[in-house]
Order: C-alpha cells, then sequence, then structure tokens
C-alpha cells in the first residue's frame, strides 16, 4: 500500500484542532470524521462531522465510543452527499507524540484497509506540530502501519491543492 496524502486546507485544519479541543473541555477525549473525496492515494478533505455530533454521550466514558446508531448517521450522510470517509481523527492528553493506545489498534472506528486515523496529542491545544500526531493506516485484522514523525508531515498536508 503507497502512502496516503492527506489534502486538508490550512484554515479547516487549524479549525479542526480547536474545535476538537473546545468538545475535550480540555479534560477528555474528543474526534471527528474527516469527510471528502479519494482519488487513488489523494484524500481531500471538504467537511467535517465531529463524533458529539453523531451521539451526544461518545465522550462520556473520557474516551471516544460510538454505538452502532451513530454509523447509520454516518452512512446516510455520506450517500446524502455523496462524501467519502477519508480520516477520523481523535485526541490523546499526552504531550510530545501521540501513539495508538490498545483500544485504539482493535478498535478502528472505520475497520476499512487503507483507513486512516490521526491522534492528535495535548487535547489538541495548540501548537500542534505535524510530527507529534498519530498517523495510522489501517491494514485490517487489527493490523496497521505507523505513518508518524516526520513522514507526517508528508501525509497530512495542510496547504493548498490543485
Ligand atoms: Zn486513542
Amino acid at each position: 500500500m503507497s502512502a496516503p496524502r492527506l489534502h486538508i486546507g490550512r484554515a479547516r485544519w487549524f479549525d479542526l484542532l480547536d474545535e476538537l479541543h473546545e468538545r475535550s473541555e480540555g479534560r477528555h477525549e474528543s474526534g471527528a470524521f474527516l469527510l471528502g473525496a479519494i482519488d487513488g492515494t489523494d484524500r481531500e478533505v471538504s467537511s467535517i462531522i465531529f463524533y458529539d455530533d453523531l451521539d451526544a454521550n461518545a465522550y462520556s466514558s473520557g474516551i471516544c465510543i460510538l454505538e452502532a446508531d451513530s454509523f447509520e448517521t454516518l452512512w446516510a450522510h455520506c450517500r446524502t452527499t455523496g462524501l467519502k470517509v477519508v480520516a477520523d481523527a481523535h485526541l490523546h492528553g499526552n504531550n510530545g507524540r501521540a501513539r495508538q493506545s490498545s483500544s485504539d489498534r482493535t478498535n478502528p472506528m472505520i475497520a476499512k484497509p487503507g483507513h486512516l486515523a490521526l491522534i492528535v496529542p495535548r487535547l489538541a491545544e495548540r501548537p500542534i506540530w505535524r510530527h507529534h500526531l498519530g498517523v495510522y493506516q489501517y491494514l485490517g485484522s487489527h493490523r496497521w502501519v505507523d505513518l508518524s514523525g516526520w513522514q507526517a508531515r508528508s501525509i497530512v498536508r495542510t496547504g493548498t491543492w490543485r
């Protein structure tokens, strides 16, 4: 599987971080699905749905948990809009680089090979450096490719595209 490129405009990227931080209330995880189009290895984000928009109780355990109903709402939204889930993103509270928990590894939000999962450290309190993001691509069967570190800067592209 060749490395994906996730294109997200700079303003949308910072809005995403700020919204995730606000929804974390500074004390629990929050998360979102990044929606848009997929063209080969390119994924372009054009809209965002936060987990608590799908389920008001998504963060009540402290980590992000979505019930089956939330996915029905998500898939219905994708059908209506023609958008795809191009990635998900959720917060961890650590400083430094964000890494998958064992629960993140064994419970992919979208259990589809090729799916991209981002983890943002510091509960998304700025500044957030892209090389501190956790960037993981799902292979299936609870296996992932770790694309974090400096290479994350060439995967999560916050400049303009096309
Ligand atoms: Zn996590």
